[in-house]
């Protein structure tokens, strides 16, 4: 399902542009447009889910497919050695803002924990 009002599924269409880094049946993943650290990636499902507070054990494939591509994009960005994280926000307290299930890609430079 996509959603016309969604910014994701949008981008995923293709009516909204982006520096597409990674695509296949399951995922897209992009530059974040307002990036935090040298790298920052999205990776998002092309199935509209409103955040992880949504995912079931039938989704297993989706995430199997999310960690095992952040780990391949990161490799190419060269954060393999050095690290990086992957996070997703689910909901307002914790900063999501975009309601399509992303998860970002950040790396390149040492970060605080724990987040603000
Ligand atoms: P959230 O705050 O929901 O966890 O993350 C949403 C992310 O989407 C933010 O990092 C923000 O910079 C990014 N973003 C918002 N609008 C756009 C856009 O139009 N294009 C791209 N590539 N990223 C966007
Ligand atoms: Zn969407």
């Amino acid at each position: 399902m996509t959603d016309d009002s969604c910014l994701f599924c949008r981008i995923i269409a293709g009516d909204v542009p982006s520096e597409v880094v990674y695509r296949d049946e399951l995922i897209l993943a992009f530059d974040d447009i307002n990036p935090v650290a040298p790298v920052h990636q999205l990776i998002v499902p092309l199935r509209h889910v409103a955040s992880a507070a949504e995912l079931t054990e039938r989704d297993a494939e989706l995430l199997g497919r999310v960690f095992a591509v952040a780990a391949d994009l990161a490799r190419e960005a060269g954060l393999a050695a050095g690290g990086y994280r992957v996070v997703t926000n689910i909901g307002a307290d914790a900063g999501q803002s975009v309601a399509h299930l992303h998860f970002h890609l950040i790396g390149g430079r040492v970060m605080a924990w724990p987040p603000g």
